[in-house]
């Protein structure tokens, strides 16, 4: 297995995601079984990527996909105060239910702002699902009504997190060793 030097350790192996997706998957599933229109999914470019394509193929549901980009003022580790929406194309949900599917859920402003913002272009009902959720590093009081995994405060690469925009492809969930963290 492929472990890059900069990794001080692996928090969640590959197998722990899997297993972890296919309960998500299947609660989600449940949820929406009744709704009239199709489940709009949102993913958020492109830290989502890899966990959406898992994700999506566990939903026993009609689905549709959008994808966005969302980035914060002032590059860093972690976001600044305004956050901005970029849709691939101009989106209207039209009312129908939208699930918004991100990484990680740190201090709070992106998932907020995008809840308002599926708000603006008529979704019926938003909810959203993150994979990993920093709750000791929340600023915004935002909670999100699916989590794949509770993790401390510590810089995570893997699965679709990245480095300077590498390591997205690694499988698992690593821990950056101190000297690395940007
Ligand atoms: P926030 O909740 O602070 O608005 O935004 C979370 C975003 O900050 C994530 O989507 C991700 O881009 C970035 N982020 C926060 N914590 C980490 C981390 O530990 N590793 C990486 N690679 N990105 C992070
Ligand atoms: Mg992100």
């Amino acid at each position: 297995m492929y472990v890059p030097p900069q990794l001080d350790h692996i928090l969640i192996q590959a197998e722990q995601i899997r297993k972890r997706i296919e309960v998500l998957g299947d609660t989600i599933t449940r949820d929406y079984t009744s709704s009239e229109a199709p489940l709009t999914c949102v993913v958020v470019l492109r830290g989502s990527i890899l966990f959406a394509a898992d994700l999506l193929r566990q939903l026993a549901l009609p689905v549709r996909l959008v994808t966005i980009r969302a980035s914060s003022y002032g590059a860093g580790t972690s976001s600044s105060g305004q956050v901005t929406v970029t849709p691939s194309e101009p989106v209207d949900f039209s009312h129908s239910p939208v699930l918004l599917i991100d990484d990680i859920l740190d201090t709070g402003r992106t998932l907020q702002h995008l809840r308002q913002w599926a708000v603006e272009h008529h979704a019926d009902s938003v909810k959203s699902c993150i994979l990993l959720d920093k709750p000791s590093r929340r600023e915004i009081p935002v909670k999100a009504d699916y989590v794949g995994f509770t993790v401390p405060d510590a810089f995570v690469i893997g699965y679709g997190l990245d480095l300077n925009e590498e390591f997205r492809n690694l499988p698992y969930i690593g821990v950056l060793k101190p000297e690395f963290i940007p």
